[in-house]
This record gives structure tokens, sequence and C-alpha cells, in this order.
């Protein structure tokens, strides 16, 4: 069975006291966490060591980095090597938020180095795809969330590949208050599982989770999660809220 995640990205908000006082939170409201399924918190690179502090021993939690540079080190100024997340006991980075491909150009080539150097250093990629307002308008979404696919994840192998969390996030939702139906959701999901099953064979599309992310909310989060290829959820807003986050942990199926 897949793993089902629930996962936090907080993107560059909350100072270091309001992430240490909202993991608090979390913990302290009700919340359980079966065998398979996991949470995830995606804090910036500085409040990692608390995040990390913070959770020790919590069984099924893990923190995840927001993004991580292609190169091993060097002079590479103001960035974030895998070798330095791996010693700090990271094991998932975000990698090709829209937001990151908007803002800084990152293109799915670039996306693949990141990738192929996470799995060097057995850490877990959140890999985001999805399509911006003009390409679902136009109705050339599934082409698109195809070719992210391919040009960033199918040199990898199988047992590669199974290393590898998929978030589809249409960009028109992400942020917006404007959530994808779960039909629309369930629709990406079974076609990305598709392609992996022509690529890669049933066995290891059906181990792939897939998350959706683009305003999950307590209040959403039982229908889309309820859908077949639905995985989960990669959450922005509503995991900066205690009792949201906490919901949206409790839907997971
Ligand atoms: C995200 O940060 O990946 C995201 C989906 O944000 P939001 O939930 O706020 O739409």
């Amino acid at each position: 069975m897949r793993k089902q995640i629930a996962a936090a990205n907080w993107k560059m908000n909350l100072t270091l006291s309001q992430g240490e006082q909202l993991l608090k939170d979390i913990q302290s409201k009700p919340h359980t966490l079966g065998a398979n399924q996991l949470a995830i918190f995606a804090v910036p690179f500085p409040y990692l060591p608390m995040a990390q502090q913070q959770l020790a021993g919590k069984q099924n939690v893990f923190i995840a980095a927001q993004n991580c540079y292609s190169k091993k080190s060097g002079a590479y100024t103001g960035e974030v090597s895998v070798e330095m997340l791996q010693s700090l006991g990271i094991s998932y980075v975000v990698l090709g938020h829209s937001e990151r491909r908007e803002y800084f150009q990152e293109s799915n080539q670039f996306l693949a180095e990141k990738i192929n150097i996470c799995l060097e250093y057995n850490i877990h990629p959140i890999f985001c795809c999805g399509e911006p307002l003009s390409i679902r308008e136009a109705n050339t979404q599934n082409a698109f969330v195809a070719k992210q696919l391919e040009e960033s994840l199918y040199h990898l192998s199988a047992e590669q590949l199974k290393q590898v969390v998929i978030a589809y996030e249409p960009i028109w939702a992400i942020g917006t208050g404007k959530t994808a139906t779960s039909a629309q959701a369930q629709e990406m999901h079974a076609f990305i599982r598709e392609q992996l099953t022509a690529k890669y064979g049933a066995a290891t599309a059906n181990e792939i989770t897939i998350l959706y992310g683009g305003s999950v909310k307590a209040a959403n989060a039982g229908e889309i999660f309820g859908q077949p290829d639905v995985d989960g959820g990669l959450v922005g807003g509503a995991s900066l809220i205690a009792d949201e986050f906490v919901a949206i942990i409790n839907a997971l199926k």
C-alpha cells in the first residue's frame, strides 16, 4: 500500500518562535497517523534544526526542506546542498514548487539534476508539477504535466522513482482559495498514474504517492483525499493554522 501524506509547506512565513509555537499547538491537538500515514513539515532552512528538535521521536513525522541546490558543494553562495540537509537528518525536500519555477526560473531539466542529487543522498524529493490557468483554459493540462514528468523524472530507474513523492498542484489553485474539484484532482492524478504505468509498469506506478496541492483546507481535505488516486495533500496556507492542519492530517484515508 502506498503512503498517505499530509505535507505542510510553510513557504517564507513565520518567525522562529511562531514556527515553534505552531508545532507545539499541532502536537497538543488530537491526531493520529496510521502505519501508512505520514505528516511532513516543509519549513524554512533556518528552522530545520528547531523543527527536528520539536518533533524528535514522533512516529511517522518528518521534516522537509523547501529546496536544495543541484551541486554537491563549492562556490555557490547562498545555496544549500543535500549533504548539508542529510547532515541535519532531513529526509524529504520539496522540489519544483510552482513558485520556484516562476520566480527563480527552475526548469524541468534543472529539477532533474536536483532530483538526482537528492537520490544520491537518500533524500526523498517531493516533486511538484501542475499547469497554469492558461493551459487549463486551453484544456492542454495533460500534455503539460506529462512533459514535466518526462523531463524531470523519466531518466530514473523504477527503484529510484519509488523514492519520489509527486505533488500535483494546479497553479491556478495555489494560494488563490480556488480548489480544483475533487473530480478534477482525481482526473489528473489518474492521468499521472497512467503515464507512470506506461513508463514503469503498474506495480511501480501503484506504489507512487501522488499528493494534491491547491487551497486544501480542513473543509475540503476529506473529499479530495477520498479520491482513489489522491494520496494526501501538500498544503500551504492552511498548514499555518494548527486546527486546520490537524484536521487535514486526520482526513488522510
Ligand atoms: C502550496 O504551498 O504548495 C500550496 C498548495 O499552497 P495553498 O495550500 O495555500 O494553495
